[in-house]
């Protein structure tokens, strides 16, 4: 049977901090779906559309990495993937607050859903989407935090 493993978030936009979990995973699992939910009380920086495209043109050529979205509960979209993993990172001691709550929600929902985390690569550690988004909107260099050859403007 296949190891499939759901990386949900917002990436709004995707930096080097979700590549190199996605990069670390890869080892690990047969496929792994990048899927972009949908949160109803948060609006977005960038489109829904600009987001996958962005993710899926880093990984065109990776066959074992999916790409998409979804609306409504991570466990219901793990059930209609085949996902029985959900993959997060942990950056700090704040993110392992959230994560467990989750985590442990989730397992309290569907028990045959383990989540999986992988600790940050420690300079890795200070990237967040939303220091990003700031960086963009201010007109700074946001490069150093995007993974390579990723430009939002091509999109
Ligand atoms: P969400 O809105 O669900 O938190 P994000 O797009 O912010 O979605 O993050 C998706 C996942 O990637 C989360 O598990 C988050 O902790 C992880 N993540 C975000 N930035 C980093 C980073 N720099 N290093 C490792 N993991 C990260």
């Amino acid at each position: 049977m296949s190891k499939i493993a759901l990386f949900p978030g917002s990436f709004d936009p995707f930096t080097k901090g979700h590549e190199n979990i996605i990069n670390r995973a890869l080892p690990l699992f047969d496929l792994i779906i990048i899927a972009i939910g949908r949160n109803s009380s948060k609006g977005s920086f960038f489109s829904l559309e600009k987001r996958l495209a962005m993710i899926r043109h880093l990984y065109r050529d990776e066959s074992k990495v999916k790409v998409d979205h979804f609306d409504g509960l991570t466990v219901d979209y793990c059930k209609k993937a085949g996902a029985k993993y959900i993959l997060r990172g942990l950056r700090t001691s704040s993110d392992f607050e959230y994560e467990r709550a989750i985590a442990q929600t989730n397992r309290k929902m569907d028990p045959e859903i383990e989540s999986v985390f992988l600790l940050t690569t420690p300079e890795l550690t200070p990237i967040n989407s939303t220091i990003v988004r700031e960086i963009i909107r201010h007109g700074g260099d946001y490069s150093l935090f995007l993974p390579d050859g990723i430009n939002p403007d091509d999109f």
